[in-house]
């Protein structure tokens, strides 16, 4: 007998989009994740800086973040190996000249979370020892934000996938999609599949591949974020410090093992793509960095970028399409769809099987119409 050709779920894409719906979906039915790259987590989400912080994201993204918040803490038994959530803690800092923006923040960080801080000059050195201190005024710090272990996260939900009957085969672009009376037939360069439902889960390439299925594109931007790992200072012990960002988005470096990662914070857009460090950003990363403390990089360790994908009004795009049946979209989580995975796989699970969100997450205010594809093709 050959391998299996029907299931009731396809989706395509293996990052953390595709594998934590199709965890939840497995519980539902035979799911199927196929993947065009070697492994899974190749691109965006293999790329990321692992952060979860409710505080500084957007009010729909910090709803998913709180409703992500308790399997991350507590996953159910035997999904993970390891602990995914360590204690990191993200502080925001700027000069006398973002004050404006540092008070902004604060205004509307503090109403979301009662833990919120206003950080002295002081305050933020003791944290973050390298600052620069001339002309820094301060910070606003989220003691809450924690580190995720991603491959931890990734792993469980192929794990919990493969536990529920369902399958992941890497190394299978989907290049064609048909419908018909009997479903959808996907095509890779291996193997012809039968399934009800396709589940677009494809990251960067979720417009290229709702073409594949004769569905309009919604607009989606990939833009490219670059990052670099570099040799800590010697005379601190860097793994203790937050995430320390600019509070205008200019930069922000982290503990990474005893290393530190550095990130541009650039928004170029780009056409789906392996895509690769630019060595003029590299460059302004090391400089930003730099300029902003008393660290002089010496060595980068490896650089590389990534791409965080969105439509216009930065929501999620969550739910079947409006004109061809049996294509789900799951795709725009910018750069939240690491802290957001459990919640966005869970509302991806209800909405494919056409049932009601979980309870507490209308309570929280995940609005499933908000994040629909029909806001993007009624226009
Ligand atoms: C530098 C950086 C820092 C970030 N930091 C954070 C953070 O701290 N916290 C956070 O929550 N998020 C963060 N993000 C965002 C987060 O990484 C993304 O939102 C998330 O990874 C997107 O997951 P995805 O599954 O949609 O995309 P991807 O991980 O790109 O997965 C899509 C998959 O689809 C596959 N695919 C595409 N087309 C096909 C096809 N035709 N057939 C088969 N397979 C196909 C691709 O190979 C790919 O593996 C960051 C992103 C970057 C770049």
């Amino acid at each position: 007998m050959g391998p299996q050709t029907s299931f009731d779920f396809i989706v395509v894409g293996a990052g953390m989009a595709g594998v934590s719906a199709g965890y939840f979906l497995s519980q539902h039915g035979r799911v199927l994740v196929l993947e065009m790259e070697s492994h899974a987590g190749y691109h965006t989400s293999g790329r990321s800086a692992a952060l979860f912080t409710e505080a500084f994201a957007s009010p729909l993204f910090c709803a998913l973040s709180t409703g992500s918040k308790k399997f991350l803490m507590t996953p159910p038994d035997r999904f993970a190996q390891d602990k995914i959530m360590t204690p990191r803690g993200a502080v925001l800092v700027g000069r006398a000249d973002q004050q404006a923006s540092l008070d902004e923040l604060y205004e509307k960080t503090s109403q979301i979370s009662p833990t919120i801080e206003f950080l002295t000059l002081d305050r933020v050195l003791d944290l973050v020892p390298v600052l620069n201190s001339e002309g820094l005024a301060g910070g606003v710090f989220d003691q809450d934000a924690m580190a995720i272990n991603v491959n931890e996260l990734l792993q469980g939900f192929i794990r919990g996938i493969r536990q529920n009957g369902g399958e992941l085969r890497p190394d299978e672009e989907v290049l064609g999609l048909s419908i018909s009376g009997n479903g959808w037939t996907v095509t890779t360069g291996k193997q012809t599949y039968q399934t009800e439902i396709v589940v677009n889960a494809a990251g960067a390439w979720s417009d290229v591949l709702a073409e594949r299925a004769g569905a309009a594109p919604l607009g989606l931007v990939p833009q490219r974020r670059t990052a670099i790992l570099f040799d800590a200072p010697e005379e601190f012990n860097v793994r203790e410090w937050p995430i320390c960002m600019d509070v205008d988005e200019q930069y922000y470096f982290k503990p990474e093992g005893g290393a530190l990662m550095g990130c541009l914070m650039d928004q170029t857009p780009m056409s789906p793509c392996d895509v690769q460090p630019d060595e003029m950003d590299i460059a302004m990363t090391v400089d930003r960095i730099q300029n902003a403390t008393t660290m002089n990089i010496r060595r980068i360790v490896k650089s590389w970028a990534g791409l965080r994908t969105s439509v216009e009004d930065q929501v999620p795009v969550v739910g079947f399409d409006q004109t061809v049946p049996g294509f789900f979209w799951l795709a725009g989580q910018g750069g939240f769809g690491i802290q957001t995975a459990p919640a966005m796989g869970q509302v991806a699970a209800a909405l494919a099987t056409r049932s009601a969100l979980p309870a507490e997450f209308e309570d929280l205010g995940i609005d499933a119409l908000a994040m629909s594809p029909k806001r993007l093709q009624n226009s």
